[in-house]
């Protein structure tokens, strides 16, 4: 097993004993770097998009008639879909925005976030299915190039300018074009292009997809509403590589390389990345 001396950043060079690779899961050229040096495998992770709906709907279905008086509402919900993948909400954002969060050029990718007041109009949520090696294929770095794709078809339904693909929920499940939002605005900056969101996945995920939305629908009322919009794409929910370590988060490749938090396939979020750096730490020190 080799061990690495020194690394440099921006022209400057540096050494040490040890080093901690905390990359984040959308480090793509970092990745595509290591190939070869260190242990990379493929990852499952969870595609799809972001939905919105009018947070007063969202509020009225989980309150009822108390809604007015208490916060933001919020919720959770899941469906098995055939062949065993799941399909869930994440990232749940009561009275929050769809957030544009390409890092690459000719890239398009989404998330969502809530100020702290939770009072914008829409309510939005990542709606998405979990996807394998059946769905991107077995070879080296296969789930993260997967990933590019489907963030450059977004980019590239969009129009190409960084505006967002969007869909109305009824076009996306008949399959159509949108050509006018309902009463539902997407909240993406810069702005959207309405376009068929089916474009962006086979037909297996689609038919998860909308079977999915359907059956939460019976669960949380307007969840499955015509005029809820569907911005693409979702495709940052986890790191599609696993940098493999052992027991002490050391890479297989380079012995003194540590490698942690979401973008080494070992942590997803701000919890669980900050927990595995301080095991990192402690790691670290005790040697
Ligand atoms: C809009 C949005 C909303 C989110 N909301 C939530 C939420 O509500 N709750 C939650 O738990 N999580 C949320 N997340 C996810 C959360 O941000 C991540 O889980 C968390 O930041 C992962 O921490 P990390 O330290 O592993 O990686 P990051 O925080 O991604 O840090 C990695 C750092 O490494 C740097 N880097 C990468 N490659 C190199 C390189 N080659 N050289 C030098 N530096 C490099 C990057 O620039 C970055 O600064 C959200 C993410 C987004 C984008």
């Amino acid at each position: 097993m080799e061990n690495l001396l020194k690394f440099s950043l921006e022209k400057k060079e540096f050494e040490a004993d040890d080093f901690v690779l905390a990359i984040g899961n959308s480090s793509w050229d970092t990745i595509e770097n290591l190939k070869g040096k260190i242990k990379i495998s493929n990852k499952n992770f969870a595609v799809g998009f972001r939905i919105e709906h009018l947070r007063e709907d969202i509020d009225k279905a989980q309150y009822k008639e108390n809604y007015k008086n208490l916060p933001s509402a919020s919720y959770n919900l899941s469906y098995k879909a055939e062949g065993n993948k799941g399909v869930y909400t994440f990232c749940m954002c009561p009275g929050g925005y769809v957030i544009n969060s390409s890092s690459y050029e000719g890239c398009l990718s989404v998330n969502g976030m809530s100020y702290h007041k939770r009072d914008f109009v829409n309510s939005n949520s990542a709606i998405v299915t979990s996807v394998n090696e059946e769905d991107y294929g077995d070879c080296e770095l296969s789930a993260l190039n997967y990933q590019k794709e489907i963030e450059r078809k977004a980019f590239l339904l969009g129009g190409g300018n960084y505006f967002a693909p969007c869909q109305r929920l009824e076009d996306y499940i008949n399959g159509v074009k949108s050509s006018s939002i309902g009463k539902i605005k997407p909240s993406i900056l810069p702005g959207y292009t309405l376009t068929d969101l089916n474009l962006v996945f086979s037909s297996q995920i689609n038919k998860r997809i909308k079977d999915g939305i359907l059956s939460m629908g019976k669960k949380l009322k307007g969840f499955d509403y015509k005029d809820a919009i569907l911005t693409g794409v979702e495709s940052r929910t986890s790191s599609p590589v696993r940098l493999d370590r052992n027991e002490e988060m050391k890479s297989i490749g380079i012995e003194n390389l540590y490698v942690i938090g979401d973008g080494s396939g070992y942590s997803g979020g701000i919890v669980s990345a900050a927990i595995d750096g301080i095991r990192a730490f402690e790691n670290i020190t005790k040697n």
